[in-house]
């Protein structure tokens, strides 16, 4: 089965920079075409010129609810049909448990837990229909999670709850959609050289770093080949799992 994204349409989340970035360059360097959410219009026509003719852009919030439906409505008006989504945007906002406010715990939620919630739902209703008239062209979902959300972190539980809860939507998704061969995985990264990791203080980083049997943080690209191996039909028969790229942080 082949890795290419050959005429594969793919919404991507928090796609001007960073893993999300990597991942929409990835997608067009392997045949396939983007639309591009994310809040940052300077970083999305920068991805646009990069891949002339290949990158639809769609400014918007993922954590508000219209958002998901317009992307998805425009994706299919220029294209006819999508093939998959990658739920990928993110933020941080560190404090610990007792100092947190409820609009830090809120706006973390509310983009990576919500927002992917919305997405999938908006995209879902795509999928099925497209079932329903016995299409059977490629449907995948990749929910970027981290380890995080599979074995907690410090001042940030808003995010490690939002990252766990996601490993959840995409069990239940995967197996309410099963029996349509609508694939839904969530990809647990550890470190990735981004902007998000350099928010972390230097003694943080030493930490986490020491106990990464790789000893380094992944590069985008690194973190952007496993998504696109999940999006193509050389996973055609994997869904519900949480994929680790973390260079050993995690085992088993
Ligand atoms: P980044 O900060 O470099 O990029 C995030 C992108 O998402 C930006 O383009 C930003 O504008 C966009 N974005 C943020 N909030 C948005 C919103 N509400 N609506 C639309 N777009 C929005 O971050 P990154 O490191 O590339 O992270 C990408 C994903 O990977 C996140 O979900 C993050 O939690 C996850 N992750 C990252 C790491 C890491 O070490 N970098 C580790 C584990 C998981």
């Amino acid at each position: 089965m082949s890795r290419s994204l050959t005429e594969r349409n793919i919404v991507v989340t928090g796609a001007a920079k960073g893993i999300g970035r990597a991942i929409s360059d990835m997608i067009v360097e392997l045949g396939g075409n983007v639309i591009a959410v994310d809040l940052d219009k300077a970083g999305l026509s920068d991805l646009a010129d990069s891949h002339r003719g290949r990158i639809l852009p769609v400014v918007g919030n993922v954590a508000d609810p219209g958002v998901a439906e317009l992307a998805i409505d425009q994706g299919v008006s220029q294209h006819g049909i999508l093939h998959g989504l990658v739920n990928n945007a993110g933020i941080t906002r560190q404090a610990s448990i007792v100092d947190m406010t409820h609009d830090q715990w809120q706006e973390v939620v509310a983009v990576h837990l919500t927002g992917s919630f919305h997405f999938l739902q908006a995209i879902g209703k795509h999928f099925v229909a497209r079932r329903k008239v016995q299409d059977r062209a490629a449907c995948s979902i990749v929910n970027i999670s981290s380890t995080a959300g599979k074995r907690g972190t410090g001042v940030q539980i808003n995010y490690g709850a939002a990252k766990a809860g996601m490993l959840g939507l995409t069990m239940s998704a995967a197996r309410e959609w099963g029996k349509l061969e609508i694939r839904v995985n969530s990809i647990c990264y550890g470190m990735v050289e981004t902007e998000m990791l350099r928010g972390i203080d230097k003694a943080t980083r030493d930490l986490y770093l020491t106990q990464i049997p790789f000893a380094r943080a992944a590069q985008p690209e690194e973190a952007a080949r496993p998504a696109c191996f999940l999006l193509s039909d050389a996973a055609s028969y994997i869904t519900g799992q949480h994929l680790s790229v973390d260079g050993g942080f995690r085992m088993g």
